[in-house]
């Protein structure tokens, strides 16, 4: 199966409201550039260094997410041009992307992991720690981030009902918060789950970013 032809029949699935991320990383930009073609504008990358050398490269229209485990001394390479920072698990990593954002005078739009898996080691605050952090208020003093929605990643495995209650609970949470919090402000509209395998079942549990790799691009070589 041709790149094209994967994005035509993931396309057949996804609603109008759910926007598809075509998850690039460790793919060439010849990958990218035939996903391109077919007028998929959305890549999400997980490392900083990758991400920069192809925003360089690619056309410049090309709306880049990070999705993977920021660091703090990398943000500053891709405050300038990201567009969605998907996997932001700590407060204390969003006050930084703040103070750098502040620094390159833009506001940076974030989602907030929160863990949802049984794995350990998946990343992500846990639902109390979320919740705990919202609560404290503190968060409304950085002006240069906005809190745009949520993430999460379900637990690796062939149990689809499990998949399902893990989305359905990220999704609650996600009401709640916005309920109690962004209940003015259209900005909290995002909820970030759903990838190859669980994309269909994020749909239906309220999934409004999917991020596709490799069904898209085939298996990857890391
Ligand atoms: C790699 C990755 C994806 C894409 O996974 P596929 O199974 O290849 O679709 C989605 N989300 C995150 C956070 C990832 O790291």
């Amino acid at each position: 199966m041709s790149i094209q032809s994967n994005i035509q029949s993931i396309r057949t699935h996804i609603p109008s409201h759910v926007r598809l991320v075509c998850v690039s990383k460790f793919n060439p930009n010849e990958s990218i550039l035939e996903a391109y073609e077919t007028g998929e504008r959305i890549f999400g990358e997980s490392k900083v260094q990758e991400l920069c050398g192809k925003y360089e490269t690619l056309p410049k229209d090309i709306v880049w997410h990070f999705i993977g485990h920021l660091q703090t001394n990398k943000i500053r390479y891709i405050v300038p041009f990201i567009s969605l920072i998907h996997g932001v698990d700590s407060y204390k990593l969003l006050t930084e992307i703040d103070k750098q954002a502040a620094k390159a005078g833009k506001t940076v739009h974030c989602l907030l992991q929160v863990h949802i898996a049984q794995e350990e080691t998946k990343f992500g605050l846990s639902p109390d720690e979320l919740l705990e952090m919202f609560e404290a208020g503190a968060w409304k003093q950085l002006k240069n981030i906005q809190i745009c929605g949520l993430m999460g990643m379900a637990t690796y495995t062939v149990n689809k009902d499990q998949i399902r209650r893990e989305f359905n609970g990220l999704k609650t949470l996600f009401d709640q918060v916005k309920q109690q919090y962004f209940s003015n402000e259209t900005s909290f509209c995002e909820l970030s789950m759903g990838m190859s395998d669980d994309f269909q079942i994020a749909i239906e549990e309220g999934s409004t970013l999917v991020r596709v790799g490799s069904s898209i691009f085939g298996h990857r070589n890391y």
